[in-house]
Formats: C-alpha cells, sequence, structure tokens
C-alpha cells in the first residue's frame, strides 16, 4: 500500500461559481475529494490536508512555502510521495521554490491544479489529479515537479505559457521526465539524482529581490529606482543576454555592483541561454560582474536568489551557488 498526502493550497481546482455574482471561490477540500472516488484504491490511500488559509496563487509568497514545505518536512517518513494542488498562475515559482527548500529530497513532490474547477463538466481537474497521484505513488520520481495535461516537467524548468488551453506548462530548456498517453512512459535518463539521501528543508527565505525588465527606449530613472529598490536584482535581457551598451546604464550597474549587490542576467527568450560575451552589448555586463543565468527561467531565478540570499552569509557565496546546479535547475 503506498501513502499519498494531498496538500490544498487553493487555485481554480478547488472553486466553484459564486452563484450571485458568478467570480470562482474557494470550495471545502473535503468537498472536492469526494468528486472522485477514483483517487482510492487497494494500492493508494490517499490523505489530504491544506494550509491554513487557502488562497489564489496570486497571493503567493514566502510564508505560504514555509508551510508548504513545513507539512512535507512533518508527513515525509509516512509519506511515500506529496501532490500539491496549486493555482496555476504562480505553479512555476512555487515549484521552484520548493524543490530549492528540500535539499536531499528522495520522495516525489508533484504540483498540479486545473484550468477549470473540478466540480465543472469540462474539468481538466480529475484527470491532472489522478495521474500526478499515479506518478508520486510510483516510487520512480525523486524530485519536485509540475504534472499538467500529460506532461511531467521538473518543477523548476516549468513556466507557465496559457492561460487558456489546457496545455498550460512548459519546460522550453529541459526534455520532459514523464509522457503520459496510454501508459506513463518515464524518460529515467532525465530524472534528477542526488548523493544525498537525508531530507534537509531550508526555510530561510529573502525577499530583498527585484526584477528589471529591459525594453527598447527604457530610462535611465527607470532603470535606476528598480536598482537601488533591492539587493538583489535580475535583469531581464535580450535574446542571449543583451543590453543597451549606452554609459549611463552601464554605470548605474557598476555602482550596484561596488555595493555588494548582486546583479543576474537572465534573458527574456523562453528557450535558450544567456551567454554573455557573445556580442558587443553582453561582453560589458560580464567585465563588470554581472552573473550570467544561463538557461534557467526567470521564475527559478527569483526563487533561487530569495532561497541563496536567505541562507548564504556573503555575497561570494551566495553568486558562487547561485551558478551552480542545486536541484537540477541550470545546465552545467
Ligand atoms: N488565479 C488562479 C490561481 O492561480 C488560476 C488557477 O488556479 O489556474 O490561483
Amino acid at each position: 500500500m503506498k501513502n499519498i498526502l494531498l496538500i490544498y493550497t487553493g487555485g481554480t481546482i478547488g472553486m466553484e461559481r459564486d452563484p450571485v455574482d458568478n467570480s470562482l471561490q474557494s470550495v471545502d477540500f473535503s468537498k472536492l475529494t469526494s468528486s472522485i472516488p477514483e483517487l482510492q484504491n487497494s494500492e493508494i490511500k490517499v490523505s489530504h490536508t491544506s494550509i491554513k488559509e487557502v488562497i489564489d496563487s496570486s497571493n503567493m509568497n514566502k510564508k505560504y512555502w514555509i508551510e508548504i514545505a513545513t507539512i512535507i518536512e512533518k508527513n515525509y517518513d509516512e509519506m511515500d510521495g506529496f501532490v500539491v494542488l496549486h493555482g496555476t498562475d504562480t505553479m512555476a515559482y512555487s515549484a521552484s521554490a520548493i524543490s530549492f527548500m528540500l535539499e536531499g529530497l528522495q520522495k516525489a513532490v508533484i504540483f498540479t491544479g486545473s484550468q477549470i474547477p473540478i466540480g465543472a463538466r469540462r474539468t481538466d481537474a480529475k484527470e491532472n489529479l489522478i495521474t500526478s497521484v499515479e506518478i508520486a505513488a510510483s516510487g520512480k520520481i525523486k524530485e519536485v515537479c509540475v504534472y499538467f495535461e500529460d506532461k511531467l516537467l521538473r518543477g523548476n524548468r516549468t513556466v507557465k505559457v496559457n492561460s487558456e488551453q489546457f496545455e498550460a506548462f512548459n519546460s522550453p530548456n529541459f526534455p520532459t521526465l514523464a509522457d503520459i498517453g496510454i501508459n506513463i512512459k518515464y524518460n529515467k535518463n532525465n530524472f534528477y539524482k542526488t548523493e544525498e539521501q537525508q531530507l534537509k528543508v531550508h526555510t530561510e527565505f529573502s525577499e530583498d529581490v527585484a526584477v528589471l525588465k529591459l525594453f527598447p527606449g527604457i530610462t535611465e530613472k527607470v532603470v535606476s529606482s528598480i536598482l537601488n529598490s533591492a539587493n538583489n536584482i535580475i535583469i531581464e535581457t535580450f535574446g542571449s543576454g543583451n543590453a543597451t551598451n549606452r554609459k549611463w546604464f552601464l554605470k548605474l550597474l557598476k555602482n550596484v555592483i561596488k555595493a555588494e549587490k548582486s546583479i543576474v542576467n537572465c534573458s527574456q527568450c523562453l528557450a535558450g541561454e544567456v551567454t554573455q560575451g557573445i556580442y558587443e552589448t553582453s561582453s560589458n555586463l560580464n567585465k563588470i560582474g554581472v552573473i550570467s543565468a544561463k538557461d534557467m527561467t526567470t521564475e527559478a531565478a527569483i526563487t533561487k536568489l530569495m532561497f541563496l540570499d536567505g541562507w548564504c552569509t556573503n555575497t561570494k557565496e551566495k553568486e558562487t551557488l547561485f551558478i551552480k546546479s542545486l536541484r537540477g535547475e541550470i545546465s552545467n
């Protein structure tokens, strides 16, 4: 018998329409599981719990991540795997954050949700939930993943790409961990492997992070105010990591780095990687000490910086760890 714990955090999957104003509102979780009798069978026992305050995932922050990680830690020995029911909007961020928090994870933690509420006739929730439970119980997966519409993806490689289609997620820089059709086809070569066998849960998270998205014509005033708003900055650059090489821009970056703050270069492109130095417009970034996020998603880069800033004792240690793969989020 395999024991799987469902952790409900909110999102469309557990909502129903308010009869008065037609807006989507969260429902009681036990009502939700009882609408899927197929969840339980003779081989899999599914238990459930939820975070204290169920939320639309647009309200996600480190407080809830810590709550989810702590639930996993407390139930780790008794359970064979975990399924986290989460709103799709920030699922990629949460899956990334939780992957960093759970060092030495040896069980599956599968994030899933749905585009249509579980009680609605055309819902995609049942398939997503039942297959996630089955994957979590298989014993094959030992990492944090996102399962959605026939694909099992590494959580910290995932991005939400569609708010309309059932196929809402993708991992443009990493192949699928499993493809689901009549059979569940696991792609073992893509699984994350770690030497560490003991779960260690990290709950120190910083929120001292800002994102600067470049666009043609961005002003010095805007760049300066974002650079000065936090100690860890992600610049979303063009293509393979290019940015304007105007003097004022480089001077602002230099001053920030001189003040021991970290600047990370993440591309606005979904696929491909940042390679500083291919173009003149990125070679200066290299010289002044901007760190390349290579093929990391912005979601992974943000949560990794939050994680490292909360945990590392100095900027050097943080920056050294940032460019290393901690949970398979960046290619070596
Ligand atoms: N706004 C919802 C959420 O992310 C959307 C969803 O569940 O898909 O919580």
